[in-house]
């Protein structure tokens, strides 16, 4: 048993990474780590002329070292075959001098896709088949609180898995009409959707509080025989996939011809719960020759005053922006990025997070910081300047961008990048699940529905939709549920009886 797994917040407990994914967050309420990370480099040279599948197999090996080959040789077969639309998963493309690198090409159009195909067949493999009268039948119940783009994703991911059941809260009226249909017309019988009064961050907040809820664990156990698990980006299970495509970007530039194995590379990153920028790092800290890793805000830019400030500080108006997905105050996986910068300052991170706790902020030693910012930079964009991203890019690329990566293109715009390091840019999600937001941005007639925002997109930049968000339009709505937020324990609870 490998159990190099602990919170970021101490070291009293120890897991594999098998007990890590399935049980998501740890009972102190910090983040699964492994001090292994980084002892042993990947040669990227090796990676050079493999596809997306063999780069996988050897970046999940490093990372989840209790899994066997041939079971990760499982798991990347199931996740990344036939339901991507390229062949290379995680395509990049040049823009303009620089590069996108295109994560939307999945079942559900979004990034959260790349970690999401695979974590279910992760959560399959948790069950410890070995030691003798362990509860067998015992099933795991997925809580998500969604922004609008990890509920379906999880929901693609997660629907039919024996022994599994996902639950997915959204916050009513803050997702956009194709977010929300794509959750509430999920098909299958171990998925339930619900809505909920509040913002992301409440229903965020109460998530976490369910995970704490000892009372109602044992209910869970005793009523419906079931654990809960999460797959928001806190699980490493959601995390370490998402790794693959820095080395797929940079094994791309390389066989392109835009650069040779061994140089600096800069990625600017759309952020929100720090989850995609923080597999960056974990990149870096595998070899990847990472130069910069720019974190890209939207009007909610909690991350860029904590990047130039050194603090911390959730005690601000929350805005409801075009890019739900990073409408985020607690950005939860900074916690990691902190813990390894600290060198594993356990007593440190506990510390933070109770100030973050009990006085809404906290602040990093100067020292601390100044590590950081040598490698981490920042950028923002308000809603104005996302529109102006938008239709940027279209004219001067020919290129249209949702407005989750229109905040990385406003940084990248706006950075006077004085190094001649090659940016790639990530992009999140695909124009066609923000039909309207896109369309106006380009100075199109978007007054009907959504489906008819796509049809607009689509003859003005002679651009498809993605199947399967067009077909949206007729499919079956299932789920209408709105339930206040004091109410989720209950209505878990009455989820995981159906099991
Ligand atoms: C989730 C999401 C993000 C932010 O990713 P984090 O891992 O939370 O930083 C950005 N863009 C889109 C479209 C997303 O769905």
């Amino acid at each position: 048993m490998i159990t190099t797994f602990h919170s970021t917040r101490g070291l009293s407990e120890h897991l594999t990474s098998r007990q890590a994914i399935r049980q998501g967050l740890s009972t102190d309420g910090g983040l699964f780590v492994s001090d292994e990370l980084g002892k042993e480099k990947i040669d990227v040279a090796s990676l050079v002329g493999k596809t997306y599948q063999n780069m996988a197999r050897t970046v999940l090996g490093t990372l989840l070292p209790d899994f066997s080959a041939s079971e990760l040789d499982e798991c990347v077969k199931a996740a990344y075959s036939t339901q991507w639309l390229d062949e290379k998963i995680t395509p990049l493309k040049p823009l303009g001098k620089d590069y996108i690198l295109e994560l939307f090409n999945g079942p559900t159009s979004a990034f959260k896709d790349v970690a999401l195909q695979i974590l279910p067949e992760f959560m399959a493999r948790t069950v410890d088949k070995t030691s003798a009268g362990t509860n067998s039948n015992e099933n795991v119940m997925v809580l998500t609180a969604t922004s609008g783009d990890t509920g379906k994703a999880a929901l693609a991911g997660f629907t039919g898995t024996q022994g599994t059941g996902i639950t997915v809260f959204y916050p009513l009226g803050k997702v956009s009409e194709v977010q929300r249909l794509q959750m509430t017309t999920q098909k299958g019988a171990n998925v339930n959707v619900c809505a909920i009064e509040g913002n992301f961050d409440d229903a965020q907040s109460a998530v976490k509080r369910i995970f704490a809820d000892n009372s109602l664990a044992m209910k869970l156990r005793q009523d419906a025989n079931v654990t809960l698990s999460s797959a928001n980006s806190i699980n490493v299970g959601r995390l370490v996939p998402q790794v693959v495509y820095y080395f797929s970007a940079y094994v791309q530039l390389v066989e392109q011809g835009a650069i040779g194995v061994g140089d600096n590379v800069e990625f600017i990153v759309p952020t929100g719960n720090f989850g995609d920028i923080l597999a960056g790092y974990y990149a870096k800290k595998l070899g990847l020759p990472v130069g910069r890793l720019t974190v890209a805000s939207d009007r909610n830019n909690v991350l860029f005053d904590f990047l130039t400030t050194g603090t911390y500080n959730r005690e601000r108006p929350f805005f409801e922006t075009t890019s739900p997905s990073m409408d985020i105050l607690v950005s939860s996986n900074l916690e990691r990025m902190l813990y390894y910068m600290s060198d594993g300052d356990t007593e440190l991170i506990s510390l933070l997070m109770a100030d973050l706790r009990d006085k809404g902020s906290f602040t990093v030693p100067s020292a601390l910081l100044e590590n950081i910012k040598a490698l981490f930079s920042c950028g923002w964009a308000d809603e104005d300047q996302v529109n102006q991203a938008i239709a940027h890019c279209w004219s001067n690329n020919r290129y249209v961008i949702d407005p989750h990566t229109a905040c990385g293109y406003h940084a990248l715009q706006q950075a006077n990048n004085e190094t001649d390091m090659p940016r790639v840019l990530l992009s999140t999600a695909s124009p066609y699940k923000f039909p309207r937001v896109v369309g106006k941005a380009l100075g199109l007639e978007c007054t009907g529905t959504d489906f008819d925002c796509m049809d607009a997109l689509s003859q003005a930049t002679d651009t498809v939709a993605p199947k399967n968000l067009r077909d949206l339009q007729h499919a079956e709505e299932r789920f209408t549920d709105v339930i206040p937020i004091d109410e989720i324990g209950d209505y878990v609870l009455r989820a995981s009886q159906r099991l």
